[in-house]
């Protein structure tokens, strides 16, 4: 008879945001007129760019034309759109070490930093931060490298721990007692909005390239980077590109979270015993992915026009103004926080069960947030509010949070 894959068993409870909307469902039973704000789930609210849109109709006009129809494109991308992306995210920051064979375009980086662990053999050791967005650590538990969770902590896997004295930067001086294969690293991080410097990422680089490890580096939020001393891609550190893939997203750099496109840099010069990653990312990507369709591909090139980045700087300043918003509202409480200067999360320290201030302010403000501890044990105590809501919304959820917490 046929049987399941036992390693679903092991998975914790429910996936953080289902779990969320599953409470926010139940409040909204009793609740149903009053307005509910969501800064909870990091999805973004303002419209795709005109420059952006002007292209993806034209990529739909052209399917309509039997001259300029498309079928399936090539696996890893148009050259046009990989050609905009090696010039403008790295050529022009001196990442001169990537070139366009290195570039998989795809329809996400939550699939992409999902599946990339499949090239890996299944008793790797592999080390992720805590907290941190959790698709990395629960695709490891479907692949069976972990063992059940006790006190929130997969057997099998090593965590990272980001915490106050670290400002949420673990360092690989952690792993000097416990060598790891395959490390995560996400920043600016998803939940903490914490940002490694040069030196920092300088630090596992050379870790990495001295173990023979590779470092799978998720950067969805470079876009919000503002501070020019801190890199924007992992290939800005010399190395990289011999032990670093990077997985970078257009969801929130330009709006894309309901249209889908990312892409993922796998450098030639990565080789694992004799075998170039590259080569058999390809393999994967082109045995069990179709590609992005033209006409989003035709977007998100236009998301690298002149006008383009314009228009999507602007939206990156506008969730980044909210984000100051939440920081000037946390400064007035009197809470410690950590992120929304260069990244559109801030992360908050309560001192209370992060799951108990989720109900407290869903219940007494109507403000959905995400609660810390869903992105691992060390988030226990924290809150993440995200800034990606229209900033009406952010300045009314933040005066009804305040009037809440500080009665
Ligand atoms: N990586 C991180 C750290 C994220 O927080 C998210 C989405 O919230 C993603 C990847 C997913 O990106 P995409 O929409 O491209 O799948």
């Amino acid at each position: 008879m046929i049987r399941l894959n036992s390693n679903y068993d092991k998975l914790e409870s429910n996936y953080l945001f289902v779990e969320i909307a599953r409470r926010v469902n139940k409040h909204r039973e009793g609740n149903s007129k009053s307005k509910l704000i969501s800064l909870g789930i990091g999805d973004v609210t303002k419209p795709l760019a005109s420059t952006v849109i002007k292209a993806f109709h034209q990529g739909v006009d052209e399917q309509a034309n039997e001259d300029t129809f498309k079928g399936y494109g090539p696996y890893q991308g148009y050259s046009f759109l990989q050609a905009a992306i090696v010039k403008t995210d790295y050529h022009e920051h001196g990442c001169d070490c990537i070139d366009a064979p290195d570039i998989f375009v795809s329809d996400g980086a939550k699939c992409d930093t999902g599946n990339f662990q499949e090239l890996f053999a299944s008793d790797i050791k592999v080390a992720l931060p805590d907290p941190v967005y959790p698709v990395y650590t629960d695709t490891n538990v479907m692949a069976g490298r972990t063992g059940f969770a006790q006190n929130g902590r997969y057997q099998g896997l090593i965590y990272l721990e980001g915490n106050e004295n670290n400002g949420f930067v673990p360092s690989p001086r952690e792993l000097e007692n416990n060598p790891a294969d395959l490390v995560y690293l996400c920043f600016p991080n998803n939940p903490t909005g914490a940002t490694a410097s040069r030196e920092q990422l300088g630090d596992w680089i050379q870790w990495a390239l001295s173990q023979g490890a590779i470092i799978l580096y998720d950067s969805a939020y470079e876009a919000f980077i503002t501070d020019p001393d801190i890199p924007r891609s992992i290939y800005e550190i010399p190395g990289a590109e011999k032990c670093a893939v990077e997985f970078r997203s257009f969801s929130k750099t330009a709006g894309f979270t309901g249209v889908r496109c990312a892409y993922t840099v796998v450098p030639s010069a990565i080789e694992i015993g004799g075998t170039k990653l590259q080569d058999m990312w390809n393999r994967r990507h082109s045995t069990k992915f179709n590609g992005v369709s033209y006409p989003v591909q035709m977007a998100a090139a236009a998301t690298y026009s002149t006008e383009g980045k314009k228009e999507i700087r602007e939206n990156i300043n506008y969730y980044l103004a909210n984000a100051q918003i939440i920081t000037d509202a946390m400064s007035s409480l009197g809470y410690q926080y950590w992120g929304g200067l260069n990244s559109p999360y801030v992360w908050v320290k309560t001192n209370e069960d992060s799951w108990l201030t989720f109900d407290r302010i869903l219940e007494g403000a109507d403000v959905v947030i995400s609660p810390g501890s869903g992105f691992g044990k060390m988030g226990r105590g924290y809150i993440r509010i995200s800034a990606f809501n229209s900033m009406e919304n952010v300045r009314e959820a933040l005066e009804r949070i305040v009037d809440l917490l500080s009665k």
